[in-house]
């Protein structure tokens, strides 16, 4: 039986998603924050999704938390700190069997949402596909990429997974999944704090090879004290790798800060000095570029959990 796909979240990520199943042919119902957001929607037709400069509509259903319906497949695309309100604001309409993707950055977020719901299957997801908005609910495909998924504690792929290979969405099912989230989490902590405080491209990084490699470092303790001591093979090499190979791109902490938005810092440099304390590691490094980040924000008004 085709499952209806619940995708939480209209943004960049949740639009992109959303597109590419509909078009599939494949259920799928928007969640949007209130009425208020739902009558904009309903006032757009739909979700826009430009790729290659080609705009598309898609009249995709769309409802509110509110609404009483089950929900058997959750995508939670909401950024990491909204993770958990949002998966509580929907704890009642999920089925016995329910299963939820979380598509969020970083760390923390996942187990904060999976402890809402004790019963319900949560898989991990970590992207390297880039999207942005360019109004509301039209999305810019920017940055193909790939989508890993995995479940740390049960290997078994999904029944839904057979659906996602008729999408053209890539990805892979992987049982290392907290292995990929943890390296990505390495590599957005030595490379997304410095381009901010820096006010830089990546590239820019380029003139503080000392730096970096420092951070490199206290990660690589990090990654081993976690667990993960895969994670941290060979990071300084490719965190040199991607400063060069996206020289030329701003970091997207660096597009939060200068638009003003609000970081996920919590779930990413913030949660790697928290699980060190937790253990009792001194990581003075990724400490101190904390604090100056904290500061950053705090003097431009941002929210700095
Ligand atoms: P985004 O564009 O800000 O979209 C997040 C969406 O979630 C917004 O539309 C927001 O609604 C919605 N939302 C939040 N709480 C909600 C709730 N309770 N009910 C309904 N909707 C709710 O964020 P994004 O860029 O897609 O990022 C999502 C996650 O993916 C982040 O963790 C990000 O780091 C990660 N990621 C993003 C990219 C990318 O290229 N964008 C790539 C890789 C990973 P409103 O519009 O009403 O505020």
């Amino acid at each position: 039986m085709t499952m209806t796909w619940h995708v939480l979240g209209a943004g960049s990520l949740g639009s992109l998603w959303a597109a590419r199943l509909a078009r599939a042919g494949l259920p799928v119902r928007l969640l949007l924050r209130d009425r208020a957001r739902l009558a904009t929607y309903r006032a757009a037709g739909g979700l826009t999704l430009v790729e290659h400069g080609q705009s598309s509509l898609y009249p995709i259903a769309a409802q509110t938390p509110a609404d009483s319906t089950p929900i058997r497949l959750l995508l939670l695309a909401c950024k990491a700190y909204d993770a958990e309100a949002a998966v509580a604001s929907l704890a009642h309409r999920l089925t016995a069997d329910a299963e939820l993707i979380l598509l969020q950055n970083g760390m923390g977020s996942q187990d904060a949402a999976a402890a809402r719901l004790p019963r319900t299957r949560c898989i991990l997801a970590s992207s390297t596909e880039g999207a942005f908005r360019d109004g509301d609910f039209r999305v810019v495909f920017a940055g193909h990429g790939y989508t890993w998924l995995g479940d740390p504690l049960d290997p078994t792929p999904p029944t839904w997974l057979e659906q996602l290979g008729s999408t053209g969405i890539p990805h892979q099912w992987t049982p290392d999944i907290l292995t990929r989230l943890w390296r990505k989490l390495a590599l957005n902590c030595a490379i997304n704090p410095l381009t901010v405080l820096y006010d830089c491209r990546n590239g820019g990084l380029l003139e503080h090879p000392a730096e970096v490699a420092t951070l490199c470092a206290e990660l690589g303790e990090l990654l081993s004290l976690c667990g993960q001591p895969a994670a941290a093979e060979q990071l300084e090499e490719e965190v040199e790798r991607v400063i060069k190979a996206t020289a030329a791109n701003y970091s997207s902490m660096h597009q939060d800060v200068a638009q003003g938005r609000r970081t996920e810092i919590s779930f990413l440099l913030g949660h790697a000095c928290a699980v060190a304390h937790r253990h009792q590691h001194e990581l003075p490094h990724l400490n101190a570029l904390h604090g100056r980040l904290v500061s950053h924000l705090n003097a431009r008004g941002l929210p700095t959990q």
